[in-house]
């Protein structure tokens, strides 16, 4: 009961720094990450090449240390039978991409982060779906598929 410096008060929200912060183009959906973020993936998918417009890079959060502050406009997608993705109903951003049912973390669309993000990028996954308009030629690691 007593509120002396130091108490033992300390739940949600004290678990540590703003990692990064983020939002949509017109700022309807405006997130924080409070924890790691993992280094940018580039994603040559077909569905991520139809949702973003090219590719799909993305860095990956825990998803209890992502905090939404603003989600008015935020809607879901389900776009395939394992994942749903997040954008703005408004302006119209790819913000987040999840599995169902959660459990592997959030992915979040690196171009939606404040800048700067203090990360870099990693490597691409899916090359073999990528279009045949461009070629990867940035040196870093290509897998055919999934990192594994
Ligand atoms: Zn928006
Ligand atoms: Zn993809």
């Amino acid at each position: 009961m007593m509120s002396a410096s130091g108490g033992t008060e300390a739940q949600a929200g004290e678990t540590g720094d703003t990692r990064a912060s983020g939002g949509c183009l017109c700022g309807g959906v405006r997130y924080a990450v409070r924890g790691k973020l993992r280094q940018v993936v580039a994603c040559h998918c077909t569905q991520c090449a139809r949702t973003t417009g090219h590719f799909c890079a993305a860095t990956h959060c825990d998803t209890p240390d992502l905090a939404l502050e603003k989600g008015e406009t935020l809607r879901w997608y389900r776009s395939s039978q394992e994942a749903e993705r997040g954008f703005c109903g408004r302006c119209g951003s790819n913000l987040f991409w999840r599995r169902i049912g959660g459990g592997e973390g959030v992915s979040i669309t690196a171009g939606t982060l404040d800048r700067p993000t203090g990360l870099r990028m990693g490597y691409h996954i899916f090359c073999a779906s990528k279009s045949d308009y461009y070629d990867i030629a940035d040196g870093l690691p290509q897998h055919g598929a999934n990192s594994e």
